[in-house]
């Protein structure tokens, strides 16, 4: 902890930065009335080389997201051991290189991608467990499936061996104040309960929302997992 309490500065040890958002996190979870340990912490490592990787694997953190395919495929093999997560746009000609390196696949957002998904993991013996990603904010720019397509999503993914469809995945508009995510993050789980309500046999049980400017409001409003890369890393240079 930096003398402030505050979060610690860019210089701090990755350990250090990676201790402080976990402090923050069991307390958001606490303060959610929510299980001890109920919130996966996904660290995004996109652009950071396998060395800081390793650091932050040191520290304790075993889940990482990582957004680009050839990036994925240099750095991967490095830390096999870990869980490791596409965040990432998935395109239909990287299906099956991403289903070769990733257990979870949090952006699926049509059911084409669906059973793309399911047909390589199949043939590779695997199970593939899947987020789909919601469009929240109708940007046409975005990824993510419009919210009034899931049902359908959902209803062709019954079935598909492979795949295990186990919730939603968005990125809400940004917005600089934090609060400014939390309608966002309310309208998703909203959907997600009204999905499961409609659909009893679907397991939806995950809400992978939230980064590094709005994870104790996501937590707040039902996440499951978080996605957080620059409050552990420090701030990305260039793309990303
Ligand atoms: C880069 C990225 C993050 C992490 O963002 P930070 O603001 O650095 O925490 C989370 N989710 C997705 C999909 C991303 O691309």
């Amino acid at each position: 902890m930096s003398p402030s309490g505050g979060a610690p500065g860019e210089g701090a040890p990755l350990s250090e930065r990676a201790a402080w958002v976990r402090d923050r996190i069991a307390d958001a979870v606490r303060r959610s009335g929510r299980p001890a340990g109920s919130v996966k912490l996904v660290a995004v490592s996109k652009t950071r080389p396998l060395e800081r990787i390793l650091e932050v694997h040191a520290a304790g953190l075993s889940v990482f997201g990582e957004n680009y395919i050839q990036e994925a495929e240099e750095k991967i093999p490095g830390l096999p051991g870990a869980e490791w997560h596409l965040i990432g746009r998935l395109q239909g000609n990287k299906v099956r290189r991403a289903v070769a390196l990733f257990s979870w696949i949090q952006t699926a957002d049509s059911a084409r991608r669906l059973r793309e998904i399911s047909r390589c993991a199949a043939e590779s013996g695997k199970t593939a467990r899947v987020l789909i990603e919601v469009n929240l904010g109708g940007e046409g720019s975005k990824a993510g499936a419009d919210p009034g397509d899931l049902r359908a999503i959902l209803d062709a993914s019954t079935g598909l061996p492979g795949v295990r469809v186990e919730g939603f995945m968005a990125i809400p508009p940004f917005s600089v104040d934090p609060e400014g995510s939390r309608p966002h993050f309310k309208r998703l789980r909203e959907l997600r309960d009204a999905l499961a309500r409609e659909i009893p046999g679907a397991a939806l049980g995950e809400l992978s929302m939230g980064m590094s400017n709005d994870f104790e409001q996501a937590i707040g409003e039902g996440a499951t997992i978080v996605r957080v890369g620059t409050a552990i890393f420090g701030s990305r240079q260039g793309r990303g």
